[in-house]
């Protein structure tokens, strides 16, 4: 790698919002909500489709009417086999707009449009395409956690469960690789496939709490726990995991593994499904305090928390946060999507 190639952006600032306070509600008023929510979905031949890291009361509501908990890859590919006119997306924005652009027929709500992420905020499609310019000779690999732009300007989009598998068949090809925007999943994936790598300086603030000197300590008050660790996560917590991967891979790691305790380096809007598969077992958020934690995060994305029961009535009442996606930047995107679905199907 010469010298220019190590020139790497510098991303702006993201701000992280304060988590949004959603007023307690009766048991009997959640139902009712519930209840409404259910009745709006039937006339507007609506599903819903909630992230493993939003409120536990969306996630079962989507099981509940048929829709689906799962990851962003999983959630894509639901989407698309849908029969349903509006996708409700409970998660954030990329999510949103992955669903739209691979459904542009179909109306795609969400509870609210400023739940985004700091990935995708610190990568802005200006900066990235310039970047991207800079380098031609190699095979530019994005996160799903980026903007339809970016994913425009993408060969490859990738999420967490199967950027190891294609990274790995690129570098086999020889291709070198562009990497945006998460620096630490991309540092993960470079040690675990020796591919050449240039990177985009981004991070998940969630992830990057994660303090591995403070895991250490816990893991010796608990020491027959098994670590499971999210790559977005720095090179220290990750090198003490038993378990690294997707948030699906360590849901059925928890279920699978015979170990009785789970320490859990990843957002903890995640244990409502691992309770749910593994009722018996216990599960200790991993620490995110400590000298040096800016506690931004403390575990708990403040984006995922904009969505609840409540905006997501208005949003189906109301027609609010529908996604849009500019049909030029669509049919570009659509392809770096496409091509990691198609071959996540060659892979089955
Ligand atoms: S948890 Fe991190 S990667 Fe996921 S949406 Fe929040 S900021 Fe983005």
């Amino acid at each position: 790698m010469n010298l220019s190639e190590t020139q790497v952006p510098i991303p702006p600032r993201v701000q992280v919002p304060k988590h949004p306070h959603w007023p307690a509600m009766s048991a009997g008023q959640k139902a009712a909500l519930k209840d409404r929510i259910k009745r709006l979905m039937a006339e507007k031949n609506a599903v819903l489709v909630s992230h493993y890291y939003v409120d536990g009361d969306l996630q079962a509501l989507a099981e509940e009417t048929g829709g689906c908990v799962a990851d962003s890859l999983e959630m894509a590919r639901f989407g698309s086999q849908s029969e349903a006119d509006t996708l409700l997306v409970c998660g954030v924005r990329f999510m949103g707009e992955t669903a739209k652009i691979l459904n542009p027929e179909k109306t795609v709500l969400m509870p609210d449009l400023n739940a985004t992420c700091s990935l995708d905020e610190g990568c802005p499609a200006d900066m990235f395409t310039a970047f991207c310019d800079q380098h031609p000779d190699r095979t530019v690999v994005v996160y799903a956690n980026t903007s339809a732009e970016v994913k425009a300007r993408a060969d490859w989009t990738v999420t967490s469960g199967i950027a190891l598998d294609i990274v790995r068949h690129l570098h086999a090809r020889g291709e070198k690789i562009l990497w945006a925007p998460d620096k630490h999943l991309g540092h993960y994936v470079q040690r675990m496939t020796d591919a050449d790598m240039l990177m985009w300086d981004g991070a998940c603030v969630v992830h990057e709490e994660f303090k591995g000197f403070a895991l250490e300590r816990l893991k010796r008050l608990h020491p027959k726990a098994a670590i499971l660790v999210h790559p977005e996560s720095p090179d220290e917590v990750v090198d003490q995991a038993d378990v690294v991967g997707s948030t699906t891979a360590l849901i059925q790691a928890v279920k699978n593994l015979p170990n009785e305790e789970f320490i859990v380096a990843t957002d903890d809007g995640i244990f409502w499904k691992m309770h749910q598969l593994a009722p018996e077992k216990t599960l200790i958020a991993a620490p995110t305090a400590g000298e040096g934690a800016t506690c931004e995060s403390c575990a708990h994305c403040p984006w995922m928390a904009m969505n609840a029961l409540q905006n997501l009535e208005t949003a189906l009442r109301d027609g609010t946060g529908e996604v849009f996606v500019e049909e030029s930047v669509r049919v570009k995107a659509v392809r770096s999507i496409q091509r990691m679905l198609d071959f996540a199907a060659s892979r089955k």
